[in-house]
């Protein structure tokens, strides 16, 4: 019978991932964490996180994700940086296949892809990519200095990054399509308290417009179907996310309505020996706590589903 190179790999380094990955190390398993990226996900374009246990003062989110880095890396968690051609999930044994042709074997798999932006899909979104248009605050906010720039969402990502992205530009209007706010209350009421933050309600944005210097204004819609124009010189769109599956076996995972993939309790999916955990996971609420907590009930789950089995490892005993 053909033998698994690992016992577990890990496909996506975020906070679900490191702490799946840190858990392994501890938990002496032959793991395996593949990113394409730098560790850290989203979270490392994340300006502040002020909710995050133990951070009583907050921490940067590249900060965080340093040191969840460094966390899983201290237990000697092994570590690919390349790019996942494709991945075969169905079998005893998974196969993550690498551009480049290397093919790496596991008994289990923890995905951990993550999410990406969601678009508005209008017209001028594609056109001005990165000349006005952006979805992180963190990256581009540093550009707009003292400019008038546009923030689309109602979310806890939108009025935290308008908050951010007052800092640097001298007005920022968050336009929104209902009348209240989906973010949490306490930064709705920074929001609300911030001179430079104007609301726009009930509105649409229809159109992104401008020319070879990039964006200059927005076509809007209102609630009573009447249209306007705003001049800015950015637009940060910042509604909700998507779920990264490109590539995993959705005809054989179950997901919810918007893609995200349902698991139990312990982070199993449909297929046996795969684990999700983060933000690619169906569920209400999408926190680095979540992504990490869930991280670890999947590495334990992993560890159970192997029988608890760790290959013979010589005694480590400098820890
Ligand atoms: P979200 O919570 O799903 O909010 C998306 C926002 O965009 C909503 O206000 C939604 O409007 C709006 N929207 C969606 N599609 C739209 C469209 N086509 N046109 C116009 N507006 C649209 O997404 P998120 O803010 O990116 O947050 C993602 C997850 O990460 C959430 O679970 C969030 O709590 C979490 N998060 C937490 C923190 C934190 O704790 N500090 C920070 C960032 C993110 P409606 O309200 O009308 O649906």
């Amino acid at each position: 019978m053909q033998q698994a190179q690992y016992q577990l790999i890990i496909v996506g380094g975020g906070p679900a991932g490191l702490t799946a990955g840190m858990y392994a190390a501890r938990g002496r398993l032959k793991a395996l964490l593949v990113e394409k990226g730098a560790t850290g996900g989203q979270v490392l374009v994340t300006d502040w996180v002020d909710n995050y246990p133990g951070f009583v003062e907050g921490i940067s989110g590249f900060d965080l994700m340093d040191k969840m880095t460094a966390h899983a890396d201290r237990f000697g968690l092994e570590k690919k940086f390349a790019t996942i051609a494709s991945l075969d999930l169905l079998g005893d044994i998974k196969t993550v296949t690498l551009e480049g042709g290397e093919a790496l074997t596991a008994k289990t798999v923890i995905l951990c892809t993550g999410a990406k932006p969601r678009k508005l899909d209008i017209p001028g979104e594609h056109e001005f990519a990165a000349r006005g248009v952006s979805y992180c605050a963190t990256c581009d906010g540093p550009f707009y200095r003292n400019q008038e720039i546009a923030v689309v969402g109602g979310g806890n990502t939108a009025i935290q990054d308008a908050l951010h992205l007052t800092k640097f530009a001298s007005k920022v209007t968050v336009i929104h399509r209902r009348g209240e706010l989906r973010a949490t209350k306490i930064l709705q009421e920074k929001a609300f308290c911030n001179q430079k933050i104007d609301f726009l309600w009930n509105t649409q944005v229809r159109e992104i417009r401008g020319g070879t210097g990039g964006v200059d204004s927005l076509l809007l819609r209102h609630h009573n179907g009447d249209e306007s124009i705003l001049a800015v010189s950015g637009i940060f769109i910042l509604i909700g996310i998507v779920p990264n599956t490109d590539m995993l076996p959705v005809d054989h995972l179950h997901t919810d309505a918007s893609g995200f993939v349902v698991t139990d309790q312990e982070m199993a999916t449909s297929i046996p020996g795969v684990f999700v955990a983060g933000d690619l996971r169906s569920k209400r609420s999408r926190q680095i706590i979540n992504a990490a907590g869930e991280g670890a009930v999947a590495e334990l789950a992993v560890e159970h589903y192997l029988g608890n089995q760790a290959p013979d490892q010589p005694l480590n005993c400098s820890e």
